[in-house]
């Protein structure tokens, strides 16, 4: 690590920028710029593609951060965005970024994306995207994921992402979030018709693996999952995509089901801890 990281103060907000697609997607190029005029923007990403990472930590081996070099031509990196890159997951970047790139303190908003692909229902359990966010989440930082849809030609138009990511970026710097919340956002393909306030959604993957032979016949195996049916709750993250919508949904990483806790307290268990 250099010694040119952000130290001083009074530069307005400092956003820190994440992603599971890795620091040469362009959804992270989109995402630096749609943050660029809110405030002092670092980059924190990924070396390689990470996504389906989930909220992995690298705790086994060290971790190297490197500076990245301003990609030709992106208008983020002429506005003095600085990128860093990392051998490791969105969760690492987080946490190592937080306070090292952010000039010793937390930084004001992480932003996470934009991903290549919906991260809406059962993704948000496997997205590298959302734990990027939610890391920050987890610093007590307000944070926001982004993912987009891709469209039928297997694009994404970026550009169409960037006001509504800084709009909805500076009102939270504005408003805030209650600690430990993060709010993850989707965006159709296409022009959106509105925005919906969403729940997670469920859907259900039919889990697959497909079974090849590499050259000397030995057996490998790639994990395949499809989506089957998502099930519509009518405020849930899919049915606003399926009707051309953002879908903006809080989380949080408690995972505590309620309901069932409250229905367990009836089942008594005291006699199963006899002989322990
Ligand atoms: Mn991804």
């Amino acid at each position: 690590m250099n010694d040119d990281s952000p130290t001083a103060d009074g530069e307005g907000p400092r956003i820190l920028v994440t992603n599971d697609d890795g620091i040469q997607s362009p959804g992270l190029a989109a995402l630096a710029q749609a943050m660029a005029p809110l405030g002092r923007v670092v980059v924190v990403a990924p070396d390689r593609e990470r996504s389906a990472a989930g909220h992995a930590l690298t705790i086994h081996r060290p971790l190297r951060l490197h500076r990245a070099a301003d990609p030709e031509g992106d208008a983020a990196a002429s506005a003095g965005v600085e990128r860093w890159h990392v051998d490791g997951t969105p969760a690492d970047c987080v946490h190592l970024a937080v306070p090292r790139l952010t000039g010793g303190r937390p930084p004001d908003l992480v932003v996470s994306g934009i991903n290549r692909g919906l991260n809406v229902g059962d993704d948000v359990t496997y997205s590298g995207t959302v734990a990027g966010a939610l890391e920050g989440a987890l610093l007590h930082v307000p944070a926001l994921a982004f993912s987009a849809e891709i469209g039928a030609a297997g694009q994404i138009d970026w550009g169409r992402c960037v006001p509504f990511a800084r709009a909805l970026a500076a009102g939270v710097l504005e408003r805030g979030l209650p600690a430990g919340i993060l709010l993850n956002v989707n965006f159709p393909a296409g022009r959106p018709r509105g925005v919906r306030w969403t729940r997670q959604g469920t859907r259900r993957y039919r889990a697959t693996s497909i079974e090849r032979r590499d050259p000397a016949g030995r057996p490998y195996f790639w994990i395949d999952q499809i989506d089957m049916t998502p099930t519509g709750e009518s405020d849930g993250d899919h049915r606003a995509i399926d009707e051309g919508c953002v879908s903006v949904t809080p989380l949080h990483a408690n995972r505590t089901h309620a309901a069932t806790l409250e229905a367990l307290r009836d089942w008594d268990l005291s006699g199963a801890t006899d002989g322990a």
